[in-house]
C-alpha cells in the first residue's frame, strides 16, 4: 500500500516561501536548500549571497501557527536583499509595514 505523506508545517512554509517568490519577481534567486534547523531563535532564517543569488532556508516551525505567514516573512527578506539595509531592526520594520499592505490589499480584494 502507498503511504500518504502528510503535509507538514514545513511543506506549507515552503509552498508560501515559493509562491511569494514568483510573485515578487525573485526568480533569478536559486534555493540551495531548505533545511529543518534544530537550534533557532525564529521560526525561520533566510541567509543568501547576493553576488551568486544563491539562498539558503532554514526552519524550525514547533510551535508556529501561521507557516504561510513565516513563508512570506522569509520572501520579504530576500526582496530587501538587494536594498543593503544595514540593520536587522530597520529591515524588519519595513517587512512589517509590507506584511500590513499585503493583508490590507487581500482584505480589500487586490
Ligand atoms: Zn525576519
Amino acid at each position: 500500500m502507498k503511504k500518504i505523506k502528510k503535509t507538514t508545517k514545513a511543506d506549507i512554509f515552503l509552498k508560501s516561501f515559493e509562491r511569494w517568490q514568483k510573485i515578487l519577481g525573485l526568480t533569478d534567486w536559486k534555493m540551495v536548500w531548505c533545511k529543518y534547523a534544530r537550534r533557532m531563535s525564529t521560526y525561520a532564517q533566510i541567509k543568501y549571497s547576493a553576488s551568486t543569488r544563491a539562498f539558503y532556508l532554514y526552519h524550525n516551525l514547533r510551535g508556529c501557527q501561521n507557516p504561510a505567514a513565516v513563508g512570506l516573512h522569509e520572501a520579504l527578506h530576500l526582496l530587501l536583499a538587494d536594498a543593503q539595509i544595514k540593520s536587522e531592526k530597520e529591515e524588519h520594520r519595513i517587512i512589517y509595514r509590507l506584511e500590513n499592505l499585503l493583508a490590507e490589499a487581500e482584505k480589500q480584494g487586490y
